[in-house]
């Protein structure tokens, strides 16, 4: 199979075309703009603008969308420390969190001393949705370019639940701790609007509807969320402008108790189902859903090709799939 030259992407990636040196055009198209390192102090000053403006005003400056992985936890760890900002972490438990990744998230909002909240919905409901996900096509290849289908319909949760939490709670920022290969600098400080999350969450509410109707209802934003424009936060994925080295990284949240979890894949560090899912994409796109993210990661020079390609390749633990196939019943 022939792979970029100078990231991971492989030929069967959608729309990639490669020179005759073998660069593929989303590299090209990375050299070609101004300064990396430019561009990502504009951001920063941006989001420290805005901090500014509205830190102290409501008994919650941020709410953080938390994983358990290592990007959330050290996303945690900077807005608190660094940004002195007060913070709501909100975890959506999918019910295939892993019991290690559980242990960190209590040891970690602990030591960090932050309120913690973990929705976990009904697992019938959970596992109707993934088993919809993992049968059918459910959303545009184009939203499949970054995230398997199973992904997708997970995220669609996190975000829903995170802004309308936000909103409920006046809370002007949430933060997600996606890695600079994962979400574009140029997202990185977004404000919202009711049109704007309006628009994205009729692609995937429309697709989860057919599935499970109007059970889908608590999850995200009604009417009366839309109403309120004022309350509309701010998101951030501040690892976008902020360095990121994946080693200092795991050795700053050691030192909150954190440990990566031994039985997720090398992909993911709180996550039992995505092995599953990552190994159902492959299957029907024929490329691994991270390639886009560690293929980003490389460009970027965060990450060594070699080790982005080792991840790509490296094979899914059977046993969890095993597992994950039994809970859903497949
Ligand atoms: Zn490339």
């Amino acid at each position: 199979m022939k792979i970029c030259k100078n990231c991971v992407l492989p030929e069967t990636f959608p729309n990639i075309r490669f020179n005759e040196d073998g660069i593929c055009n989303y590299c090209l198209e990375f050299k070609s703009k101004k300064n990396w390192q430019e561009e990502k102090q504009k951001y920063l000053n941006r989001f420290k603008t805005i901090v500014k403006e509205h830190k102290g005003k409501q008994p919650i400056d941020c709410l953080v969308a938390y994983s358990g992985g290592k990007d959330s936890t050290y996303t945690l760890y900077i807005l608190k420390e660094q940004f002195n900002l007060r913070l709501l972490a909100l975890t959506f438990d999918n019910g295939f969190i892993s019991p290690k990744a559980l242990k960190n998230m209590k040891k970690v909002t602990e030591v960090l001393d932050i309120d913690h909240i973990i929705i976990k919905p009904r697992f019938e409901l959970l596992k109707k949705i993934f088993v919809a996900s993992a049968k059918k096509t459910l959303y545009s290849k184009k939203a499949l370019e970054r995230a398997s289908s199973i992904c997708t319909s997970c995220i669609a949760f996190v975000k829903s639940l995170s802004l309308k939490t936000a909103i409920e709670k006046h809370i002007p920022f949430v933060a997600f701790g996606w890695s600079p290969g994962q979400a574009p600098l140029l997202s990185s400080v977004l404000k919202t609007n009711p049109l704007l999350i309006k628009s994205t969450q009729k692609v995937i509410e429309d697709a989860l509807r057919k599935i499970v109707k109007d059970e889908i209802k608590p999850y995200f934003l009604e009417s009366h969320h839309f109403k309120k424009p004022e309350l509309f936060p701010y998101l951030t994925h501040p690892l976008a402008f902020l360095e990121y080295n994946e080693e200092a990284i795991l050795e700053k949240i050691k030192q909150f108790g954190w440990e990566r979890p031994d039985d997720t894949d090398p992909n993911s560090t709180n996550c039992l189902l995505n092995a599953f899912a990552n190994k159902l994409h492959k299957e029907q796109f024929h490329f691994h859903p991270y390639a886009l993210e560690i293929a980003g990661l490389v460009r970027t020079g965060i990450m060594s090709r070699e080790e982005g390609l080792k991840r790509l390749n490296q094979p899914e633990n059977l046993e969890i799939i095993k597992w994950v196939k039994k809970r859903l019943g497949l």
